[in-house]
């Protein structure tokens, strides 16, 4: 068994290897860390090999991590304005009573699929008195997924997003199919990055819509080769 730290290195140049494979620069792909399944010493310690975007998919474990992280900062005296500068990112399915709480942890999530989630996160961020990054989450894999907007319908949602005066939309998501099949993960990545460049195209959404996040530890690489912005990675480091 190798260490976070070694796991972390050889992703990273994983990462490197296919960004110069694919003629990108290493700082086009933003990795997310995904702590959903790691005790709590480990994220500490991914925390301070520098990484400081992390994700989770469920709010209420989210809150509690934010907690523990604390208390465990405290306790071995680490640097605690580290822990102010994490960019947390939701990725999972998020419930509109639940926005409240997630919108005064996440700065950014990238669950978004329907209208009144967004219409719900644009009244609670108006009220908070911020403005909250959000993606497009876009079911490409023509599989019958449960979350994520069909293909049809992301270029009307992200046009109604972009009226709303509390969300950012900065990308779309979407998740490959649970598939050994690459060709099959491809397209679908293909196909997000084809709805991207169609709303870039007819400027529906401001400069700040320039993301797309896809890939996962299993299909990070072939999500680089489509385009990918931000990967979201959690067992090829903890597991
Ligand atoms: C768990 C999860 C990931 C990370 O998956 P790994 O296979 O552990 O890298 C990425 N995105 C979402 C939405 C997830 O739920």
């Amino acid at each position: 068994m190798s260490s976070i730290s070694d796991k972390a290195k050889h992703l990273q140049n994983t990462i490197a290897a296919a960004c110069a494979r694919a003629g990108r620069t290493e700082n086009s792909v933003k990795l997310i860390v995904v702590t959903k399944t790691a005790p709590i010493q480990a994220i500490r310690e991914v925390i301070h090999l520098g990484f400081t975007d992390l994700g989770e998919n469920r709010v209420q474990h989210l809150k509690q991590i934010t907690e523990d992280l604390a208390a465990l900062f405290k306790e071995h005296s680490d640097d605690e304005t580290v822990l102010e500068k994490i960019n947390w990112h939701l990725i999972g399915h998020l419930q509109r009573n639940k926005v409240k709480q997630t919108l005064k942890i996440c700065n950014t999530i990238h669950s978004l699929d329907t209208l009144r989630l967004a219409e719900e996160i644009n009244t609670q961020a108006h009220k908070q008195g911020i403005h909250t990054n959000v993606l497009l989450q876009v079911n490409c894999s023509r599989e019958n997924q449960k979350y994520g907007c069909p293909v049809g319908a992301a270029i009307h949602l992200a046009e109604q997003f972009c009226t709303m005066p509390n969300l950012r939309l900065i990308g779309l998501m979407t998740m490959a199919p649970l598939t050994m099949d690459k060709d099959r993960v491809r397209a679908c990545f293909a196909r997000a990055r084809e709805i991207f460049e169609e709303i870039r195209g007819e400027h529906i959404a401001g400069a700040k819509f320039k993301h797309l996040s896809m890939g996962m530890s299993q299909d990070y690489e072939i999500a680089i080769e489509e385009g990918a912005t931000m990967l979201r990675i959690g067992s090829a480091i903890f597991n």
